[in-house]
């Protein structure tokens, strides 16, 4: 729903927030985009409620993106039964590629992590909660030993700070799951623990093969993510600062260092880039986020992120719907009071230049007052390059495309609607302008720059520049 913030907000759909009640209640409360997470629940589960947003938010008449998150090479581990393993400080657990009858052992499906590990080395389970180091090598095994009282959940993630493994960027569950995405309309597809452009670009040929067209997000969470940091946002249509795992496979003094740069990158390369996990984490059991969340959101808005993202909070948590009105709130604020870092980007085509001037437009206090931007697009590119200069006044980008509506529903300031665009030159964008102001868009009276090309249905052509006035 447009709650007037520019912020987007992306909620992942849980156990707690999948009733349709709730999905209405979120979108109300201001949610953009929806984030299925695949390492979690069934096909069915995650087919079925990715309809069920899409039916809500066709009745509500709102756009809303659908985005799938696959586990790629991210190490799960799996335990004897998918029960619980409680140690003491000290205690001993084997660790196998394969279970050993109802011995209560941890799996490790990714057999290669058997050999890059050695006595001696380190490791966490669960977001670095639970620490081992290992004691003994067996034969695709190995001991390890708790370095602290725990207990080992079943499908909890693995990080192996430091290691460069070898795996697949794909595994075979993450191709069911885009076969799974041919069949159901999805937007954008995240992959975890993305590590340089060859990873994205299996996964583009894997979505090519099934006609999955959605914008692929590259998820930073590791030293190896940073390393390849440029390549991965050329490679790639967007970013996840994927704060859960990056912060602990680099030092947590890093993180906020990482998370200025790689949204500052993203800007300059025209790419929305989603800041998540953690962000009002105590609102998992709490109704009111602590101050240091509150500042937490605010800050990543300074920093000029496009979206902000909620994990357990409106999966599995006892307040989503308070979690994501408390985000949109406390965004709609800081980004209404201060400016983010101002940022350059080459003008290296006609729609850079259009686009600067009508920045320049923006941001220079003339005498005519500026209420909305107005862009006539294709593929969004025009509209993700306004926006990647996070100005004060909405984004209104008019497309003929649905893949571009639902696209664009992760860059700051953007409202993207749909409409037939005529066929032939770009006269006059009069009866655009009417339809807007039915839809309630845009209002008599105000000023608005619209930026279009020659053409209604060129893409790549963006070369104008006008100031109307509604009427
Ligand atoms: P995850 O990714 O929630 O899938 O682990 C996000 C993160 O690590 O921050
Ligand atoms: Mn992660």
């Amino acid at each position: 729903m447009h709650t007037g913030k520019k912020t987007k907000i992306v909620a992942t759909l849980g156990p707690v927030s999948d009733s349709p009640e709730k999905i209405h209640a979120l979108i109300q409360a201001g949610v953009n985009i929806f984030r299925f997470n695949m390492k979690h629940a069934d096909i069915a589960w995650h087919n079925e409620r990715i309809l069920r947003v899409q039916n809500i938010a066709d009745s509500l008449g709102v756009s809303i993106g659908i985005l799938i998150d696959l586990q790629g090479p991210e190490i799960r581990i799996e335990t004897t039964n998918a029960a619980d393993i409680s140690l003491k400080k000290g205690a001993h657990i084997v660790f196998a590629h394969e279970f050993r009858g109802t011995e209560p052992l941890v799996r490790i499906p990714q057999q290669l992590v058997f050999d890059v590990l050695n006595t001696g080395d380190e490791f966490s389970i669960d977001d670095g909660f639970l620490e081992f180091r290992v004691i003994e090598k067996q034969d695709n095994a190995f001991v390890a030993e708790a370095l602290d009282d725990c207990v080992i959940k079943h499908r909890k993630g693995m990080n192996i700070p430091g290691k460069d493994i070898d795996l697949p960027s794909l595994i075979d569950d993450d191709l069911k799951k885009l076969d799974m995405a041919a069949k159901t309309k999805v937007d954008f597809v995240a992959l975890s623990f993305s590590r340089t452009k060859e990873d994205i670009e299996i996964l583009r040929e894997e979505m090519k093969k099934r006609n999955v067209n959605a914008h692929v997000v590259a998820k930073i969470e590791s030293q190896q993510a940073l390393d390849h940091l440029d390549d991965l946002i050329e490679a790639s249509d967007a970013i996840m600062v994927a704060r859960g795992d990056l912060g602990i496979e680099v030092p947590i003094e890093e993180l906020a260092y990482w998370q200025k740069l790689i949204i500052t990158k993203c800007r300059i390369a025209r790419k929305p880039v989603i800041t998540a996990t953690q962000m009002l984490q105590s609102m998992i059991d709490n109704p009111r986020p602590t101050r240091a969340e509150a500042t937490d959101v605010a800050n990543a808005v300074f920093d000029g992120t496009d979206a902000v993202m909620l994990s357990g909070e409106s999966a599995s948590g006892r307040f989503p719907v308070k979690a994501v009105s408390a985000m949109a709130r406390i965004a709609k604020f800081n980004e209404d009071k201060t400016s983010v870092p101002h940022i350059r980007i080459e003008q290296d085509g006609t729609t850079e230049l259009v686009v600067d001037a009508a920045v320049a437009m923006l941001e220079k206090h003339q005498n005519i007052t500026i209420d909305a931007v107005i862009v006539f697009t294709e593929t969004g590119h025009t509209a993700r390059a306004i926006s990647s200069f996070r100005p004060k006044v909405p984004i209104i980008a008019v497309t003929d495309h649905q893949k571009t509506v639902e696209t664009l529903t992760l860059s700051y300031g953007v409202i993207s609607v749909f409409a037939e665009f005529p066929s032939g030159s770009f006269e006059s964008a009069e009866g655009m302008l009417h339809q807007l102001k039915k839809s309630q868009h845009i209002r008599e009276g105000q000023t608005v720059l619209i930026i279009h090309g020659v053409h209604w249905k060129q893409p790549g052509l963006t070369n104008s520049l006008s100031i109307v006035k509604v009427a």
